[in-house]
């Protein structure tokens, strides 16, 4: 579900015409839809209203301090994979209270940042870190509250890129030694074991491979209880995919319909971390056409918006849906849709049936709330698009565009 919707042939965002925006803001341009935002953390409140919940948004899909301000209104905790994040996160106002921490390269620096934040729970990720951090607690006289990532050796049958719980990835503490470290950490002078934690992998489109990984946690859990070792908060993860091209994806009610009988009886607290299916489809990329280009077969649509802006279809290979603001009866072209990287690697889009375009018109790269801007970078000394908010009819700047005196902060020429 998205408010991105064709009006007399024009694409607005909510209520304002992308056009409008464009001219308002420039291009490349990142739009955020807030109806959408709220309806998608509304639904996980909703799904999992039964039993006690924290809904923790993986900061990583979309880290503007607007967006997770307006989340965090909405209830909705974080889950921050850096001291970066948690910076953003506390800084837009979430409460320590429901942040979590993931992540298998936390530094010395960060842990200290994040016990003297007083966050909910670490989500470890090894021996080695569990470890540390009951020395770094040990010096500031504190408790480090944690939970054990365990990797359930799940296939969730998504791209390996953004999988992660199988065993021969990096990610968690393997089944069998899961025991041992539940005992390890809970003899730990410093450290409270709160909880246990997985997370599979992203753009899982089935309910299937959660209820899988889940009985293997739970199963782990009542070996813990037997143990006499007692969980507080269950956190499953994120993980729940959405449709890039009308493809049919689970939603968060049907995930909650198979997840909560499994958890009946259990006192536990649920801690889910969905990122994508939050922010994924409340954004799009506004971009302008600057050439065009025949090629073999096909046409090269090169627009002002490049890998550096939108990096998934170079990273992966992923599909977003391309739409002209404007619809017209041209026709349609085989069309790539290029940036203006140097770099073959460069496209947001390959071999697609489009509107015959022109130069100055503008399009629509949808699908673009997650995984975009926070993986945009400066490469080719590109200043970083601005980003806007829309609610209804109105419209805020959320973040400036990079000037090319950005591009030059930080650096000096040794005398
Ligand atoms: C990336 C990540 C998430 C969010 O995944 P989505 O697919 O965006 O829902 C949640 N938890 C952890 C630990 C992650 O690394």
């Amino acid at each position: 579900m998205h408010l991105f919707q064709y009006r007399n042939g024009e694409l607005y965002a909510e209520g304002v015409p992308l056009r409008v925006l464009a001219k308002k803001y420039g291009t490349p341009l990142y739009v955020y839809s807030q109806g959408t935002l709220e309806r998608h953390i509304k639904s996980y409140h909703t799904a999992f209203k039964g039993y006690p919940h924290i809904i923790c948004f993986a900061v990583k899909a979309n880290s503007n301090i607007a967006v997770l301000n307006l989340l965090g209104k909405n209830g909705a905790g974080a889950d921050v994979v850096s001291g970066g994040e948690l910076y953003r996160a506390l800084k837009a106002g979430i409460p320590a209270k429901r942040i979590v921490y993931a992540g298998v390269g936390k530094t010395g620096d960060e842990i200290r940042y994040a016990l003297k934040s007083k966050i909910l729970m670490f989500n470890i990720e090894s021996g080695d870190e569990l470890a540390e951090i009951n020395r770094i607690a040990g010096r500031m006289r504190l408790k480090a509250p944690i939970a054990l990532r365990i990797n359930p050796d799940i296939d969730p049958l998504t791209h390996p890129y953004i999988s992660t719980g199988l065993k021969k990835y990096k990610f968690g503490i393997p089944m069998e030694e899961a025991l041992e470290c539940f005992k390890l950490a809970h003899g730990m002078k410093n450290i409270e074991v709160v909880g246990i934690h997985k997370h599979i992998g992203s753009q899982i489109t089935e309910v299937t491979p959660f209820v899988d990984a889940l009985r293997k946690i739970l199963k782990l859990l009542d070996e813990l209880t037997a143990h006499g070792l007692t969980i507080r908060y269950l956190d499953m993860g994120g993980g729940l995919g959405i449709p890039y091209n009308n493809e049919p994806t689970a939603q968060p009610r049907e995930l909650a319909k198979q997840v909560l009988p499994l958890l009946k009886g259990r006192d536990l607290t649920l801690v889910v971390e969905p990122g994508r299916s939050i922010t994924g489809n409340a954004g799009i990329l506004l971009a302008k056409v600057l050439y065009l280009k025949k090629g073999p077969g096909k046409e090269f649509v090169i627009v002002d918006a490049g890998m550096n802006d939108l990096m998934r279809p170079s990273l992966y290979d992923a599909y977003h849906e391309v739409l002209p603001v404007k619809r017209s009866r041209r026709g349609k072209v085989v069309s790539d849709v290029v940036g203006p990287i140097c770099e073959s690697g460069d496209f947001i889009a390959k071999g697609r049936p489009l509107q015959k375009l022109q130069q100055g018109d503008l399009i629509s790269v949808m699908s673009a709330g997650a995984y975009c801007f926070t993986m945009s970078s400066n490469y080719n000394a590109r200043p970083k698009p601005a980003e806007v908010m829309v609610k209804g009819r109105r419209h805020f700047l959320i973040r400036q565009r990079e000037t090319l005196s950005d591009l030059t902060r930080g650096e000096t020429i040794p005398k």
